[in-house]
């Protein structure tokens, strides 16, 4: 037996997608043959609908979880360094919710079909972002924004 184990891939994520799908069908399969039983037969059903919908929700997620591997993994060399996403236009604003988000900045009809805040940011790196002497990161215009506004740092065009 190894040790070492692969590190995960989206392909991976995805087929455990593709059996959770498998057994949200399979319960509602039970649940119907149940509901054709007798009466007493088939009152012991009643969980399956709510277990079906847990089951067909972990499938989602597994998918989303997949399609955040995914990005991660096709991230620019040039990306900007910060960990979360912002409007690439407009910084610090974005609301997202599930996997979607949305910038709630007047007229900005940008939308992503994924959550933002939990994904690194994958705008290209346009400014120099300076902490500290000799601590610097590489940031995307939106990101330049929001630590202009919160003024956490001196900032640099690159
Ligand atoms: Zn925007
Ligand atoms: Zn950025």
């Amino acid at each position: 037996m190894t040790t070492s184990t692969p590190a995960p891939t989206p392909a991976h994520v995805r087929e455990l997608a593709a059996q959770a799908e498998q057994l949200a069908d399979a319960i509602e399969a039970l649940r119907r043959q149940l509901s054709r039983g007798e009466d007493t037969l088939r009152r012991t059903g009643y969980r399956l609908d709510d277990a079906a919908g847990w089951v067909r929700q972990a499938a989602q997620d597994l998918q989303a979880t997949a399609s955040d591997m995914a990005r991660l993994a096709a991230l620019p060399t040039d990306a900007c360094a910060v960990p979360w996403g912002v409007c690439p236009e407009h910084g610090n604003t974005l609301i997202a919710s599930g996997n979607m988000t949305t910038c709630k900045s007047a007229g900005c009809r940008r939308t992503w079909g994924y959550n933002r805040d939990t994904a690194p940011c994958a705008e290209p790196a346009t400014h120099r972002l300076i902490v500290a002497e000799g601590h610097e990161t590489l940031v995307c215009d939106g990101h330049a924004l929001d630590a202009r506004a919160r003024l956490i740092a001196r900032i640099e065009p690159m």
